[in-house]
């Protein structure tokens, strides 16, 4: 492996990974990387998975600027990585007076930010719309350019793609030292692998703020903001066809209901400031507050429908916008505080990142035979619900192992699991995020003893080693001499 990179990225979520595909054009040395034994498995696992218009930031921020920035670049990205993207649109509904006053207020805010294809609309043409809404709605926001996206499927779609055009990518890697010696700045990390860069990008999510101090830099802190959302069975999915918003609070867009590229419905997320960055908790206050919210917009989603919640917790900097930039310490570049829509911008922000490098004097020479298309893994279910039987025979003559299936909820065979395992997605959840395996109304029970082996098969680690998401989660207990281990 190499030990002198000229730039490292620390952080494999979308932001690090959006910056790593992007310099990956140019001919340079670049490590990618992360504490966790795969990449995504930070907040860009756990968000909403919208890419957004761009009203409802406030004009002259950078967030609103990268978030429209970014936006426009998803059909070019989800063409050349082959990763799930719809353009749905979204509407923010009214259902008083005064949040109709609002309305317009956030109509106007998106013309300032430049935001096409938006349209105030009428109760009845709301409804027409989105049947399934509330009949007391009084009016919307209709923005047409608003997507959806599967978050970690991109995430792996960018690194993937980063590494097939030379990028490094180092997992269960955490950087705890940064010295700066002469023109380069050299890293540690945990488990004492040593290495040295011309430039360091802090891209540490919820963390950003502790790297950063490693240089001496206290300039900023990170203030985790945690988000409850909850999964609804699928049938949930035929009754929204758009990104549903409230009219937001000061601190949030508030409690959504949100189309997912996989079906299932998706209501949350809560927004509430804690103290630490590691509770995950679901609460029962967090449940009767999500429903409350969405079923006054859309009153047929229920809390029978729920399958599954999770938290993700939002990275947001003192000050309340995105930090991007170069530092005092000469190589080291802040992308911190990048909370929501920091999954919209992330490719405007890799952008931005690039051009700053240029600016400190980093030389962009194309690199030769890069490759910006990246194949996506073919997925069985799409073809079965696309009714695209040719293709499945097709694909099943390939493999055979196209026809064996692991996961029954989603429709998930042996082979795209291979296939997963063979990208290196060696944990059952990462198994999940790459072929939604486990993802379904049983949540894992009748596959994970399948993939376990698959896994073992695969890759020769023995069954008690395998994890759930790395060194501490290991899914089959020890069983020793003496009986199952505590
Ligand atoms: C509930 C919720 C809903 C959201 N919904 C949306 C949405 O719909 N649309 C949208 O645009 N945005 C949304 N966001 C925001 C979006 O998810 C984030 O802006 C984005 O995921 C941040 O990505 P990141 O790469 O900066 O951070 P992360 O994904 O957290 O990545 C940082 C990485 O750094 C690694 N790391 C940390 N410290 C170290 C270290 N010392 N050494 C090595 N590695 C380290 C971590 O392991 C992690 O993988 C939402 C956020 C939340 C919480």
């Amino acid at each position: 492996m190499k030990t002198e990179f000229d730039v490292a990225i620390i952080g494999a979520g979308v932001t690090g990974a959006a910056i790593a595909r992007e310099l990956a054009r140019y001919d340079l040395d670049i490590a990618l990387l992360d504490k966790e034994v795969d990449v995504s498995f930070g907040t860009s696992k756990a968000n909403s998975g919208i890419i957004h218009a761009g009203f409802h930031s406030t004009p002259g921020t950078l967030k609103g600027k990268l978030e429209l920035a970014g936006n426009r670049m998803f059909d070019r990205l989800s063409e050349e990585l082959e990763f799930p993207f719809e353009r749905r649109g979204e509407l923010m509904v009214a259902f008083t007076e005064e949040e109709l006053r609002i309305l317009n207020d956030f109509y106007a805010q998106g013309q300032e930010n430049n935001v096409p294809y938006m349209e105030l609309l009428g109760a009845k043409r709301t409804l027409e719309m989105e049947p399934h809404l509330s009949p007391d709605v009084l009016g919307s926001l209709h923005a047409a350019t608003a997507g959806i996206i599967g978050p970690y499927e991109y995430c792996f779609a960018l690194v993937e793609n980063a590494v097939q055009n030379g990028v490094e990518l180092i997992c269960s890697a955490k950087v705890t030292k940064i010295k700066r010696v002469k023109d380069r700045l050299h890293l540690t990390t945990e488990n004492g692998l040593k290495l040295s860069s011309r430039f360091v990008i802090n891209a540490a999510g919820l963390f950003a703020d502790e790297v950063a101090n490693l240089v001496g830099m206290k300039d900023f802190k990170i203030l985790p903001r945690k988000g409850e959302e909850y999964l609804l069975d699928k049938r949930v999915g035929t009754l929204i066809h758009r990104v549903i918003f409230p009219v937001p609070s000061k601190i949030s867009k508030g409690m959504l209901v949100i189309p997912t590229v996989d079906g299932p419905v998706m209501v949350g997320p809560t927004a509430r400031d804690i103290d630490t960055k590691n509770d995950f908790s679901t609460t029962r206050e967090g449940l009767k507050t999500v429903f409350s919210h969405a079923q006054k917009m859309v009153p047929s989603v229920r809390t029978s429908d729920i399958i599954t919640s999770f938290v993700g917790i939002r990275p947001a900097a003192t000050g309340g916008d995105f930090i991007i930039g170069p530092t005092k310490v000469k190589g080291f570049i802040n992308v911190a505080g990048i909370q929501s829509p920091g999954l919209t911008a992330s490719p405007a922000i890799a952008e931005m990142v690039r051009d700053i490098l240029l600016n400190e004097g980093l030389n962009l020479d194309v690199r030769p035979g890069f490759d910006p298309k990246r194949k996506a893994i073919p997925r069985v279910r799409s073809f079965i619900e696309n009714r695209k039987f040719d293709k499945l025979e097709e694909t099943i003559k390939t493999n055979k192992d196209y026809s064996k299936l692991v996961c029954r909820c989603e429709n998930v065979t042996e082979a795209e699991i291979v296939a997963a395992v063979k990208r290196g997605h060696i944990t059952l959840d990462a198994i999940k995020f790459s072929t939604r395996a486990g993802t379904g109304r049983c949540q894992a029970g009748f596959c994970t003893s399948r993939i376990l082996k698959i896994i073992e098969r695969e890759t020769g680690i023995p069954l008690e080693k395998i994890t759930k998401k790395g060194p501490g989660s290991e899914v089959v207990p020890l069983v020793s001499k003496k009986g199952w281990a505590k």
